[in-house]
């Protein structure tokens, strides 16, 4: 609570969070502009504009963890100011914030790593986080590669998509009094959300219908495949197009909203079927080829408690 927090904490918090958004919003406009310039011409060199926009994430949402939950911001840290930072009011007086004050605002205590704050950011904002889950899903297998390596196979589409990911929570987290959002930015960042969910059902339209060309073609019998009921990261969907089953990985979250009606939901990450082609990078698009957005797994309620109480 933060009338509790001594008002040098409260400053230092304040200062820590600024930072972080300045840094994130500094990355945010390289990464916009290289975007822009990849974009006329003709999207060489991409890697630039992805490595600054990845970055650029990850600072906007270590900037929202020390806005709203400080302590969650650092991995590990000594007992004294750990039990400090738990409860100010409460801790013993054998603790001296001072000591740590600086080795906080100089960043010495490590923190904590991108999906970490992803998850953090959807236990604030589970709708937002739900909107954008097939990105951060993306983001988070890709982000090392982009930042330290080549892509050989990123594709534009996969640029325009950590594009999108990046404007999308750079407004939402400048609407929440976060980050301070580049407003001259806006026109540009507009249009590029604009037409990338323009380009989005464009294209997802022509993988349909390449997808059920290639069905066609297919004469074998339909894969199946068995997948752990009580691993609750994946899926196995048959393939709207072909009938084959697909692996499909994602979150299972619990909605449960009265204890006599236990509910768990399985959101896709994405879709990907090998035997005839479609595939659907964003949930969002899934019921334009007659797929749900979301699973029901309340069946699996007891099990899925069982584990989370093994992740404890
Ligand atoms: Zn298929």
């Amino acid at each position: 609570m933060a009338e509790r927090i001594p008002f040098e904490l409260h400053l230092l918090q304040s200062e820590i969070q600024r930072n972080l958004s300045a840094s994130a919003a500094a990355y945010f406009r390289i990464g916009i502009g290289e975007y822009l310039n990849t974009e006329r011409k003709t999207w060489e060199n991409y890697q630039a504009a992805v490595g600054n926009l990845a970055i650029s994430i990850e600072l906007m949402l270590k900037a929202f963890v020390a806005h709203k939950c400080f302590r969650k911001l650092y991995v590990s840290l000594p007992d004294e100011l750990d039990i400090f930072l738990s409860d100010t009011s409460q801790a013993p007086k054998s603790i001296v914030f001072c000591p740590f004050e600086n080795a906080l605002r100089t960043f010495e205590f490590k923190t904590i790593d991108l999906d970490r704050a992803i998850a953090l950011y959807g236990i604030y904002f589970p709708k937002e986080k739900s909107e954008l889950h097939s990105y951060f899903a993306f983001l988070s297998a890709t982000r090392n590669v982009s930042v330290h390596a080549a892509l050989p196979d990123f594709q534009r589409f996969d640029l325009a998509r950590v594009s999108y990911l990046a404007i999308k929570l750079m407004q939402h987290l400048a609407k929440e009094g976060v980050i301070f959002e580049p407003s001259h930015l806006r026109p540009q960042t507009n249009q590029i959300l604009k037409q990338f969910d323009r380009e989005r059902i464009e294209r997802v339209t022509v993988v349909i219908k390449r997808a059920r060309e290639n069905a066609k073609r297919l004469t074998g019998t339909k894969s199946s495949i068995i997948v752990d009921p009580d691993d609750f990261r994946c899926l196995a969907i048959p393939c709207p197009i072909c009938g084959s089953d697909v692996y499909v990985s994602g979150e299972t979250e619990n909605d449960t909203r009265s204890e006599d009606e236990p509910s768990l939901t399985f959101h896709p990450d994405s879709f990907a079927c090998e035997e005839c082609g479609l595939e659907i990078p964003d949930a969002r698009d899934f019921g334009l080829v007659g797929l749900d957005e979301v699973y029901d797994r309340s069946d699996r309620f007891n099990e899925w408690c069982q584990q989370y109480a093994e992740w404890q």
